[in-house]
């Protein structure tokens, strides 16, 4: 390999799909906004005639706690004695909420910790420190999350929307379209929920806490926009208004929507913000990423080095790596030219192929190479590590197949049953940088020790000890 060997573009893109409709409208419903907004203490119905998840104490500020609490004729410090229960110690029983008086527990809980998901399965691999749960939430609607555990940190990779209007045709979230976006606190929960394994030591390695959050999961944080900022804000302020965990241990990842990340530099949150470009040419990006005949890749690009001037974060340059399609040495070469002196890093994705897909991962060769060009403009740049692809079969694909209805929620085998071995991909930086890494994966190589979860389905808020490996 030589990177430094010019390249030329080849005549035509190869490989790319039709072009696939925009979704709906042009562009997704709600672009900019999320839901409603929760207002009431059970499932409500939105202004657009949806009905919106229940309220939960992690929809609202501290001092909007204070007045819910005091409408149920409670002294307004309950509301942080109940805050303190949900987000420092994790409590998801009111029976040991010892510190509110027992004739109120159960009323301030019902009011303001409703049950939202429910897990619905759990499956695990790496020894048990790789946990993905299949959340139903409470009007059926599937989400996913991930926990992966490395000495020293531990990542949850969350969803913000159920499945996703961006249709981005090499994604299982993208081909099973939206379902509707998540509230401030199904966000939260699904922190809370790995908070809570860590800390009753159900994941291997002692007790732990989590210290990144990614929005890698389903759905496109930027279209969620109010829940998403909310979310974030909960997580970061310390207890009792929030979890308190550092934004800088937060990313953002999103499809490039340029007003969304206008709007994200402003809001005084150093969180880290992905871009998944895949693709540094119009012609190529216009397919893998539809949104982008909206916005072009030099418009996304313009808002990415904005946001890294007004931040100071350094952004994350998501790019799947998809045999013949955008993998080409050329492309290397124009991303390399696109990023050279800027605040950005690169996080190589081998394609996890969808069911049915055409496409595939790169070669193990054009992948090197691909890394050694952008390594030749001076550009970091890490392949995004195998860990966990054993039960990913693509992040969002189970959930995408119960959305579509065309497979029952059985106890799936997340087994890659008969793949072949698939070397391990490179991680020329040795350690990678920051988190993102539990976007869908290869198949694996190695057994996984999945369990799908058995019995009646367990309240998010309880124990999962059926999952533990
Ligand atoms: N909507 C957000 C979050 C999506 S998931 C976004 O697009 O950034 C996080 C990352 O996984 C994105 O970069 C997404 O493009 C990538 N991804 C989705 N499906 C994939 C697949 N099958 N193989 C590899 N990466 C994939």
């Amino acid at each position: 390999m030589s990177p430094s060997r010019p390249s030329s573009p080849p005549p035509a893109a190869q490989a790319l799909p039709d072009p696939a409709p925009l979704p709906p409208g042009g562009l997704p419903p709600g672009l900019l906004g999320g839901p409603d907004g929760p207002d009431g203490p059970a499932a409500s119905r939105g202004s657009r005639g949806r009905v919106k998840p229940p309220r939960h104490l992690a929809d609202l500020t501290l001092p909007e706690r204070r007045a819910a609490v005091t409408e149920l004729g409670e002294r307004p410090f309950r509301a942080d004695q109940l805050s303190r229960q949900y987000f420092a110690r994790l409590a998801d029983d009111p029976g040991q909420m010892t510190d509110l008086p027992q004739s109120s527990r159960q009323e301030l809980a019902d009011s303001l910790l409703p049950p939202l998901l429910t897990a619905e399965r759990e499956l695990a691999c790496d020894g048990g420190t790789t946990r993905k749960t299949l959340w139903r939430a409470f009007d059926g609607a599937y989400v996913e999350s991930v926990l992966m555990r490395y000495p020293g940190r531990v990542t949850m990779c969350v969803s913000s929307q159920a499945g996703c209007g961006m249709a981005c045709p090499f994604c299982a979230t993208g081909q099973a379209g939206l379902t509707r976006s998540l509230s401030t606190a199904e966000i939260v929960e699904q922190v809370v929920a790995g908070a809570r394994t860590l800390a009753r030591g159900q994941v291997p390695g002692g007790l732990g806490r989590v210290s990144n959050v990614v929005f890698m999961g389903m759905g496109e944080p930027l279209a969620n926009y109010r829940s998403v900022v909310q979310a974030v804000r909960r997580l970061t302020e310390p207890a009792p208004a929030g979890l308190g965990l550092s934004a800088r241990g937060i990313t953002v990842s999103t499809v490039g929507l340029v007003p969304a990340i206008g709007r994200l530099a402003a809001e005084g949150l150093p969180v880290t913000l992905a871009v998944s470009l895949h693709a540094p040419d119009d012609e190529a990006r216009d397919e893998l990423v539809p949104v982008n005949r909206r916005w072009k890749v030099a418009e996304v690009l313009d808002a990415a080095w904005r946001y890294a001037d007004v931040t100071g974060r350094r952004v994350s340059i998501e790019y799947a790596l998809i045999r013949d399609v955008n993998d080409q040495a050329w492309r290397a070469d124009l991303l390399g030219t696109l990023l050279a002196g800027r605040l950005a890093h690169v996080n190589l994705i081998p394609l996890n192929p969808t069911p049915g897909s055409r496409w595939t991962a790169s070669r193990a060769g054009t992948q090197e190479e691909f890394v050694a060009r952008l390594a030749s403009h001076g550009v970091p740049v890490t392949v995004r590590d195998t860990r966990g692809r054993e039960i990913d079969g693509a992040c969002g694909q189970l959930a995408a197949v119960l959305t579509r209805g065309d497979g029952p929620p059985e106890p799936r085998s997340a087994d890659p049953g008969g793949d072949p071995p698939e070397p391990r991909s490179a991680d020329p930086g040795g350690d990678p940088p920051e988190p993102p890494e539990c976007a869908p994966r290869p198949r694996g190589r190695t057994s996984p020790t999945h369990r799908p979860l058995t019995g009646p389905p367990a309240r998010v808020a309880g124990p999962v000890t059926s999952a533990s490996p």
